[in-house]
């Protein structure tokens, strides 16, 4: 059985010959740690292995994990990167260090009134649905300058990118045609003033096609902590 610092390896070694593959720095590309479902034991092995950055997508899960593993003085980054409902933003905003999953202003405005004014700002993604009727998460295309410029405005958020989540497929055009629209997206807002640094976007299965297009931060779970049950 591969352990949590092999596969780690072979994580980063994907990304290093991902980057090389089209000319990009393999430093321009965050790995975040898809830890949810996973115990506390593989977060604490692949942080032993180097990793800091980690994602959780239940509200529950992840506030229980990162207050446990926050008050054991593990120094972790940690990114929320599912749905969020608004009788939930509390916890979010108050454990973690990003959120990846905005797609309403509402939510924004609750996580911005709700982040402690001692701490540095929330940063947060808009997650945008560039898969069509395929996907109910995530803004529409044509709805996210408005969504921007009203997250940019909230006074404890930081916007800083994009996220997508494309259907899954082994087409590789495909994965390809989904990420570019992203970035796309990304280079339009910030050619109406945005200063967005960030492209959250491909997973275990697509993170070369990902990487090929642009991507800054990569979520990976299962090639990191094995199949989830
Ligand atoms: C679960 C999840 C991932 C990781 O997916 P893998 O295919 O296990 O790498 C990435 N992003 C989001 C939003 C997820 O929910």
């Amino acid at each position: 059985m591969m352990s949590v610092s092999d596969n780690l390896q072979a994580i980063r070694h994907r990304i290093s010959e991902a980057a090389r593959a089209c000319g990009r720095d393999a430093a321009d590309i965050l790995l975040l740690a898809v830890s949810k479902t996973k115990p506390d034991a593989d977060i604490i092995a692949a942080h032993a292995a180097g990793q800091t950055a980690f994602g959780e997508n239940y509200v529950q899960e992840g506030c229980d994990k990162a207050q446990r593993l926050t008050e054991a003085g593990l120094k972790l980054d940690w990114h929320f990167i599912g749905p969020i409902q608004s009788n939930k933003t509390r916890p979010v905003a108050t454990w973690f260090d990003w959120v990846h999953s905005i797609d309403r202003e509402k939510i924004a405005s609750r996580l911005s009134e709700q982040r402690d004014a001692h701490r540095p700002p929330l940063n947060v993604c808009i997650q945008v649905n560039v898969s069509g009727e395929t996907s109910k998460s995530g803004v529409a295309p044509d709805e996210l300058p408005a969504l921007a410029d009203a997250v940019a405005r909230l006074p404890r958020l930081a916007l800083r990118g994009l996220m997508a989540i494309p259907e899954p497929t082994d087409d590789a055009a495909l994965q390809r045609r989904r990420f570019a629209h992203l970035r796309q997206l990304r280079d339009e807002l910030n050619a109406r003033g945005h200063a967005l640094d960030t492209l959250s976007m491909g997973m275990s299965q697509d993170l070369e096609a990902a990487i090929a297009e642009g991507a800054t931060l990569v979520r990976v779970g299962s090639a990191l902590f094995g199949a989830r049950s």
